[in-house]
């Protein structure tokens, strides 16, 4: 057992965005001496702007809500689905499953939200430095101690520290260097994205929805993420191979964008009305996950633990949840002296079974699950699909409705030549 050195304990965060603003804030509140190093300056750009509503719960917890709700961020109250062939399903309005202000979310600028979420971890107490990026994480023997730091100037210099919270993100530097990445078998998918002015947008409160649409032939989906300013996000996400290699005989991103676009009429249709108000960006999003979350004295949150295709919006919950969850165990942890692995990871089989049930609902997306049949045949466990959306994972009974996905493809099996089960 690793000893704690400090009375409440000195911890050092790699990484300022939504996960580690989350630990270092929540420690901070614990009473913890809390440093936390960035690389960049914000704001800086980043992807996933769509929130779900269960990120409610720390985000109070992180006294979050009012500065969100002074925002000029987009109201989001639901999710909608649009089939291949254009139809859409009805939209799952979160506030009917759960008639609570949660269920109301919101659709951000990530540069502004995770702005945000620092300058709050600064008013908790927490040291941040900007424009310092840890270069490795210092061990004795198996146990982290400190980070290897260099400021802008190139200057390096050690911190040392009780615990170390990786959340340095898709860099997941301990990760990397302990080689404990596992890929995910399934999940190997790229994204394109760019955003729109002046593009359709609906109007009440459908204005702020997420539109999640396929694309002819299911080779892939768009999302249509309405923000403030009168700007739609618009990404499409494919299998890396068919977005930018296979049989496509170009590489430039505007063509294979305006492709995809005509494969998908119903998005083509919106964004015509709006022009183009940014360049293309893409991202090979791959999803994989640590073989452990945590080890003496060090600890991983957010996309430095795992990340899961972006299909259901789920990333940044997924950032607050194991950022609020490691926090609380490790803030327990120098509290009774023990900083091992087992207890800075205490909370990690209770987060994968969570993280798995969205991963499940991922892939049966991907093997052409359809919300609106399994809705028409199960209305009864609407509230278990809206559960899985809305990101409230973490409970065992919602693990009812994977036998019942399985008995519609079975039906599906029984009146249709067979289809490829997914792992
Ligand atoms: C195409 C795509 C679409 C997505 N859409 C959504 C969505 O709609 N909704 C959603 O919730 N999620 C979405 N996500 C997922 C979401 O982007 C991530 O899950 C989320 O940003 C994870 O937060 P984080 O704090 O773990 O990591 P990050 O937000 O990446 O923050 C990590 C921080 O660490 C810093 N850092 C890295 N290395 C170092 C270092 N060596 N030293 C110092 N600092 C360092 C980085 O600069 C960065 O600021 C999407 C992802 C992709 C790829």
């Amino acid at each position: 057992m690793a000893e704690s050195t400090g009375q409440s304990g000195r911890v050092i965060v790699i990484g300022g965005g939504p996960a580690g603003a989350t630990a270092a804030t929540l420690l901070a509140q614990h009473g913890c001496e809390v440093v936390l190093f960035e690389r960049e300056h914000f704001p800086r750009f980043h992807i996933g702007e769509s929130l779900i509503p269960e990120t409610y719960w720390v985000l109070k917890r992180l006294n979050m809500l009012d500065k969100m709700r002074a925002s000029p961020n987009v109201k989001k109250y639901s999710v909608q689905f649009v089939g291949q062939s254009g139809r859409l399903s009805e939209p799952f309005y979160f506030v009917e499953h759960k008639p609570h202000e949660s269920s109301q979310t919101w659709q951000v600028v990530r540069a502004e939200f995770d702005l945000l979420m620092l300058d709050n971890a600064r008013e908790h107490g927490v040291r941040v430095h900007e424009g310092v990026r840890v270069l490795e994480v210092l061990f004795d023997g198996s146990r982290a101690i400190g980070v290897r730091l260099q400021d802008e100037s190139g200057v390096e210099r050690d911190e040392f520290a009780d615990v170390i919270v990786d959340a340095s993100g898709q860099s997941s530097m301990i990760m990397s260097r302990l080689q404990l990445r596992e890929w995910d078998p399934v999940l190997k998918k790229a994204a394109l994205w760019t955003y729109f002015e002046g593009a359709y947008r609906d109007t009440g409160r459908d204005e702020g929805a997420t539109i999640v649409l396929q694309t002819q032939g299911k080779a892939g989906w768009f999302w249509y993420i309405p923000q403030h300013n009168n700007v739609v996000s618009v990404g499409v996400v494919a299998a890396y191979d068919y977005l930018f290699k296979g049989d496509r005989a170009t590489k430039d991103h505007a063509q294979i964008y305006a492709e995809e676009l005509d494969r998908c009429p119903a998005v083509r249709q919106r964004v015509a009305v709006g022009r183009q108000a940014a360049p293309f960006y893409a991202a090979k999003e791959y999803s994989y996950r640590s073989k452990q979350a945590a080890g003496d004295g060090w600890v991983l949150v957010g996309d430095a633990f795992g990340f899961l295709d972006p299909l259901y919006s789920s990333g940044v919950l997924l950032a607050l949840k194991s950022g609020q969850m490691a926090a609380d165990a490790v803030a327990e942890g120098l509290k009774i002296g023990d900083l091992s692995a087992a207890q800075l990871g205490r909370w990690e089989a209770e987060f994968k079974r969570g993280m798995d049930r969205m991963r499940r609902l991922v892939c049966e997306f991907y093997d052409g699950f359809s919300f609106g049949r399994f809705v028409r045949r199960y209305p009864q466990y609407k509230g278990h699909l809206t559960d899985l959306l809305i990101g409230d994972l973490f409970k065992d009974s919602l693990d009812e409705v994977f036998p019942l996905i399985d008995s519609l493809k079975n039906e599906a099996v029984s009146s249709s030549p067979p289809v490829a089960p997914h792992v």
